[in-house]
């Protein structure tokens, strides 16, 4: 679904991608762990050109997003985000933030765009809040409702960035479930979490970055159960 080569950024004179190689095939779930300021957030924000890489390549279902002729919205449409921070609309109902980049950015149908937002909101369990506003939701509700905005545009790939970090731990768990459904409906994902339970057990692949490179890339069980480098070995005992 993604190809990403020899991919480098720079913050003016700080290197913070050094040369980053991977892929994520359709259907597949990889995990991104790390320690702060690796690049973690940065390498995302590259995969759909929210930051624009210094060189290398992002190649999205077959479109080279670094290509400076690409129709980037065209592209980015078929990538879901979701943050840490929710980034609802605060005077917007739970239906109205699922509907409205379906109606302004897909131009789909009033009745059409309601339809598939209430679907995504049963699919992440909080189709009785339709009518709430996010205020009135607790974190762990408003992350659901942010992933169903995103499922609303039937995105190709679906990347998220610590997106139980800014959540009470006792709503951790309602959110990764839901991830987790998503996993096993086939959805194509890139997750950046903190969440070492997680990774192992529903991601395919896990990715250890340090320092702007990816110092370990390989089965999830492996990476996280057996670790091969002296820096995953660390990262990890600091963690689990
Ligand atoms: P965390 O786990 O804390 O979220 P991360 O692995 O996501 O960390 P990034 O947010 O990608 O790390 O940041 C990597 C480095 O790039 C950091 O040193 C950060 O200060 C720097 N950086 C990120 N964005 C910018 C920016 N827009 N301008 C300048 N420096 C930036
Ligand atoms: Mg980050």
């Amino acid at each position: 679904a993604v190809e990403i080569r020899d991919l480098h950024k720079s913050f003016g004179e700080l290197e913070v991608l050094k040369g980053i190689d991977f892929s994520v095939e359709p259907g597949q779930v990889v995990c991104v762990i790390g320690p702060s300021g690796s690049g973690k957030s940065t390498l995302l924000r590259c995969v759909n050109l929210l930051e624009q890489p210094t060189s290398g390549r992002v190649v999205l279902e077959g479109v080279e997003l670094t290509d400076p002729d690409v129709d980037l919205d065209a592209a980015r449409r078929r990538v879901g985000m979701v943050f840490q921070q929710f980034n609802l609309f605060p005077h917007m109902t739970v239906l109205e933030n699922v509907m409205i980049a379906q109606r302004r950015v897909l131009k789909r149908g009033k009745a059409e765009a309601e339809r598939v937002a209430r679907e995504n909101l049963e699919k992440v369990g909080i189709a009785e809040k339709c009518d709430a506003y996010p205020a009135q939701l607790s974190g762990g509700q408003q992350q659901r409702v942010a992933i169903a905005r995103a499922l609303a545009m039937n995105p190709a790939l679906m990347l998220f960035d610590e997106p139980t970090s800014a959540l009470d731990p006792e709503l951790v768990g309602d959110v990764l479930a839901v991830m987790r459904k998503l996993a096993e409906e086939g959805m194509t994902m890139l997750v950046v979490t903190h969440e070492m339970a997680f990774a192992r057990d529903v991601a395919d692949r896990v990715v250890f970055m340090d320092g702007g490179v990816i110092v370990e890339d390989g089965q999830a069980a492996q990476v996280i159960g057996d670790p091969q480098q002296e820096r995953t070995k660390a990262f990890l005992r600091r963690v689990l």
